[in-house]
Parts: C-alpha cells; sequence; structure tokens
C-alpha cells in the first residue's frame, strides 16, 4: 500500500521509526560502491540498484501506516516508537509478537526481498541482551566497555532505524586451512594496529546482501576459528557506518535490468544486491568494537547469545510467507490451463503445500514452546527452528524444480507488455490465451514464473536459500551435534541389552 511521505515526514518527528524518504536521503552520502567498473555517485539513483532502496522506502513508510504499525512497532520504555524486532521478549506474547511482525514484513515482498532490517534487528536486540557475555571481553580500553558499547549501538540503531548488514565469513585462499578454523593472512580481515582511539582492519570479507543499501555494517566473528594466538588478529566483533573511509564494496551484476513491473516483477522491485567488502586500513573506534582478541568468545557469541535463535525465528516467518506465496503462483497457473483437476500437477503443487505446512508447524511449535533465557528474556524453542532452517535451504530449490516442472515452455513464451500495444498486439491477444485466462493476464503469470523460476533473479535467490544462514554441510553437522539424542540411543541399547 503506498503511503503518503509528505504526511508522514509531519507525524514522525521524535518517532524511532523513520519514514523511507529520510532512509533514502541517509543513504546519499560519500559510500564507496563498486559496479560494472565504476564507483556510483548515488546508490538511490543508481540504474539496477535504485528500485530496490525504493522498496524499502516503501516498507519503512508501511512502519507509519495505521493498517501496520500496531503490529510492526512497539512504544518502547523511553516513549519512542521502533520497529517490533528491537523489543526484548519477556513473554510467550512477545515471542508471537516478534514473529507477527516478521511475518508481516516478509509478506510485503512475499519474502523475495530477503534481507528486511528485521533479520539484522533481531540478533542485535540478543547481543544487547546478553551484557553479562561480553563483558567477558577484557582487550580495549575499560574492561566492561565491550557490553556497554553493544548496549549503546542498540540504542542508536533502535532509536534512529538504522538498516544493517553484516558479514561473518573471510574469504579463503585454501579450504584446507579454512576448514581448519585458520585464515590467510593475505585475505581475511585481520587487526593490523591498536592505538588509543581504535583499531585499523585490513584485509576481505564475504559477503554483505543489502551492503550498499545498509546505514551500517556489522562485521562479525566467522563462527568457527581455532582458539589457538595466531587467531587472535582475525577474533572480532564491530560496526561501523557503510560510508566509513577505506570501506569498499564490489556489487555482484544487478538483476534488474529496468524492466516494468510486468515484465519483472520480482526483479523490478527487489534487487536487494550483494557485495564483497574490502576494508583498506578501516579505523574502527573502541566505542564500536563489542568484542576483540578472543576467538573462543568470539566462536561462542552467536549461540550464546542466543541471536542466533532470535534470528532463526525471522527466517522461519519469512520462510512462511515465501512458501505460501509459492503455493498460490502454482495454484493459479493450475487453474489458468484447467491443469487444477490433473493428478499429476495436483501431486506437484501438494508437495509443496506440505513443505508449507511442514515450516508452519515447526514454527508454531517454536513459538508456542517459547521459553525464558539465560539473559531474562524470552526465546522460541530452539530445535523447531533449527530443523526449519536446515530443511528450507532444501525445500525452496525443489520448489523451483516444481515450478520449472510445472510451467514448461510457458516459462519461455513470453512476451514483453510493448507486444500488447505494437503490431504484434492481435497475435499475442489470440496466441497466447488460455483456458481460463486472456492472453495479457496469462503472459503477467508466466513472467511471474520466470522471475521465480529461471531469470537470474530467481536463480540468486535459490542460491540465497541455500547459503545465506551458512554452509549447509557445516549447519547439518551442528544441528546433529545438538540434537537431543542420548535418550535414543539408549533405548536402542536397551532393546539389545535384554537379548
Ligand atoms: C546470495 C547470498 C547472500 C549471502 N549473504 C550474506 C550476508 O549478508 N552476510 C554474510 O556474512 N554472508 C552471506 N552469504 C555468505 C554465506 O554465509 C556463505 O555462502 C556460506 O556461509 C557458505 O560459505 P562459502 O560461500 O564460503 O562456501 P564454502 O565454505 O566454500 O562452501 C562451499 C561448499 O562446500 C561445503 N563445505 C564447506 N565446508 C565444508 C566442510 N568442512 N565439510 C564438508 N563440506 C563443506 C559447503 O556446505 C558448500 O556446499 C551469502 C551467500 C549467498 C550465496
Amino acid at each position: 500500500m503506498a503511503v503518503n511521505r509528505e504526511s508522514i515526514a509531519k507525524v514522525v518527528s521524535g518517532n524511532g521509526i523513520r519514514t523511507g524518504q529520510q532512509y533514502l536521503e541517509g543513504l546519499r552520502d560519500d559510500r564507496e560502491v563498486w559496479t560494472g567498473g565504476k564507483r556510483i555517485a548515488d546508490v538511490t539513483a543508481e540504474p539496477g540498484m535504485g528500485r530496490g532502496a525504493e522498496t524499502l522506502a516503501l516498507f519503512l513508510d508501511k512502519q507509519h501506516s495505521a493498517e501496520f504499525q500496531d503490529s510492526v512497532t512497539y512504544m518502547a520504555d523511553d516513549n519512542t516508537r521502533c520497529a517490533m524486532a528491537f523489543k526484548a521478549p519477556k513473554s510467550v506474547e512477545d515471542i508471537k509478537a516478534r514473529g507477527a511482525a516478521y511475518y508481516e514484513w516478509a509478506k510485503w515482498s512475499n519474502g523475495m526481498f530477503g534481507r528486511t532490517p528485521d533479520y539484522k534487528n533481531a540478533s542485535l536486540m540478543a547481543f544487547a541482551s546478553a551484557p553479562d557475555f561480553l563483558s567477558q571481553g577484557v582487550k580495549g580500553p575499560g574492561g566492561a566497555a565491550m557490553a556497554q558499547n553493544m548496549a549503546n549501538f542498540y540504542d542508536y540503531v533502535r532509536t534512529n532505524d538504522k538498516v544493517l548488514t553484516h558479514t561473518l565469513v573471510n574469504p579463503a585462499i585454501n579450504h584446507a586451512q579454512a576448514a581448519a578454523g585458520k585464515y590467510s593472512a593475505k585475505v581475511a580481515l585481520q587487526v593490523v594496529k591498536e592505538t588509543d582511539e581504535g583499531i585499523i582492519v585490513n584485509g576481505a570479507r564475504l559477503l554483505a546482501t543489502l551492503g550498499p543499501l545498509a546505514d551500517e555494517i556489522e562485521v562479525f566473528p566467522s563462527t568457527v576459528l581455532k582458539g589457538s594466538d595466531e587467531n587472535i588478529p582475525f577474533a572480532f566483533a564491530f560496526a561501523i557506518p557503510i560510508a566509513t573511509p577505506g570501506l569498499k564494496l564490489i556489487c555482484r551484476d544487478t538483476y534488474d535490468h529496468g524492466k516494468s513491473h510486468f515484465d519483472a516483477p520480482l526483479s523490478s522491485r527487489y534487487e536487494e544486491m550483494d557485495a564483497v567488502v574490502i576494508f583498506e586500513n578501516v579505523f574502527v573506534p573502541w566505542e564500536r568494537v563489542f568484542m576483540y582478541g578472543q576467538p573462543e568468545l568470539c566462536n561462542q557469541a552467536f549461540n550464546a547469545t542466543n541471536a542466533v535463535v532470535h534470528m532463526a525465528h525471522q527466517v522461519a516467518c519469512s520462510k512462511l510467507a515465501k512458501s505460501e506465496f509459492m503455493v498460490g503462483l502454482m495454484c493459479a497457473i493450475a487453474k489458468a490451463t484447467g491443469r487444477d483437476k490433473d493428478l499429476y500437477t495436483k501431486g506437484l503443487i501438494a508437495e509443496v503445500m506440505q513443505m508449507t505446512e511442514t515450516v508452519r508447524a515447526l514454527l508454531f511449535s517454536s513459538e508456542a514452546q517459547a521459553h525464558p533465557d539465560q539473559h531474562g528474556n524470552f526465546i522460541p524453542l530452539r530445535s523447531p527452528l533449527d530443523t526449519s532452517r536446515n530443511l528450507f535451504p532444501k525445500m525452496y530449490p525443489r520448489m523451483v524444480e516444481i515450478l520449472q516442472l510445472l510451467g514448461s515452455s510457458s516459462l519461455m513464451a513470453t512476451p514483453t507488455e510493448a507486444d500488447f500495444s505494437n503490431d504484434l498486439a492481435p497475435d499475442v491477444e489470440q496466441y497466447f490465451q488460455l483456458a481460463n485466462l486472456e492472453s495479457k493476464d496469462r503472459v503477467a503469470l508466466y513472467r511471474l514464473a520466470h522471475d521465480v523460476a529461471v531469470s537470474g533473479f530467481g536463480n540468486r535467490q535459490a542460491l540465497y536459500e541455500r547459503f545465506f544462514f551458512g554452509p549447509p554441510a557445516l549447519m547439518a553437522s551442528a544441528y546433529f551435534d545438538i540434537y537431543s539424542k542420548d535418550s535414543l540411543v539408549d533405548r536402542v541399547d536397551s532393546l539389545l541389552s535384554s537379548n
């Protein structure tokens, strides 16, 4: 729903939630973003990038609309209206309210704008709620300062509605080295100097989704570092503005090729952009450092603060919205072709329905069994969310495959919007009709399916779902490790010992 920007600007002064216009203005700074061999002057005006920023601006505007405000924001104790993901949950109801807000945000793009700000905000809330954990970070000026730094950063992001990206993964020139929990000084991000004012870092990180369109970047620990002295320079967590001198973002090719919403319904709206991040002697002030020089502390961070649980909660809500959309799209195709009575077609779509209901059930289970955590908050039950985030990287590519199977050559029979108003119009009107759909509606439907299942945008979505939460093999291995299995083995032992 479009929201009047001018009226919003008058309403919001004093609020923690920003308007889309305020967000866009904030992106017009000195950030160093590169694409296609050139540095971008203004990301909001850049072809292939600006429309993604405009989409996020519209989403931020929705936080102000009467229709959504109560579900996606809350009034904080300091009387500031803030995005719901910042709310520290103190009850099962709070967990459900957070889940409802995540789901609402995701529905605005049907899950196709994956990196909405609530993802990072959920994690920031968890880190700020764990001062006892961060207080173990003793390096840098002032021992417990690290926890206070995090509390200050949380308040800054919360009350200014800043949009965050994050980058966790070091590039590896040798995967055996990386698998052994070590990093190469040639490429990995590391501390090269320490001063009274802060640290200076050099190197690169993979990958910052939304990086060019974010206000701040969290540079947090890559998850598995060997706790040896040689890894101390690679062990830290900090956050800095994207427009920090020496910080460079190198973008992948855009998937928004300037087409109309009719011709490219998703890529014309939801290009969120990914970028490799280069740090060339970047200065990070101490007040923005949250962990420092302690690999073992860094390794525990996402688990010990429960940030991973809150992030997985946001992810499950967003994947539910995305799965539902896939079911809707497939049913629309089946209906249009008259194949909604066909056994084979129904069987394929039923598979996607079952995947969707699996995500829904896991989410329900997790929220319904929310419980107090060690930091005074409530958290959703972790195991169903872990199950969901391990399953979805396999489910989504299968959903895409099923859409290809349903669409077949129709995914290629895609004249453009212009063909309905040029000399070709009579032909496309006649030859692209379906039993239950006029030609233009059929082309619109299959262009949407094309954008999901065939286009560069669609393929990047599948890659994103496979990898954004981490390497699937390592995630599965961690799942195995924390799975509650001893009592199950006991039952086997008990049977065998009764022989
Ligand atoms: C579209 C997209 C967006 C992303 N956005 C972000 C972001 O915003 N922020 C961020 O920090 N990261 C982001 N990532 C990076 C993501 O975290 C990594 O892709 C993921 O952690 C995998 O790491 P890698 O790409 O280095 O792959 P690799 O580690 O090189 O893995 C390649 C393959 O090898 C397998 N593998 C790796 N190690 C082992 C092992 N020890 N044993 C067996 N198999 C193994 C993996 O499962 C994978 O299949 C994004 C990735 C993609 C594709």
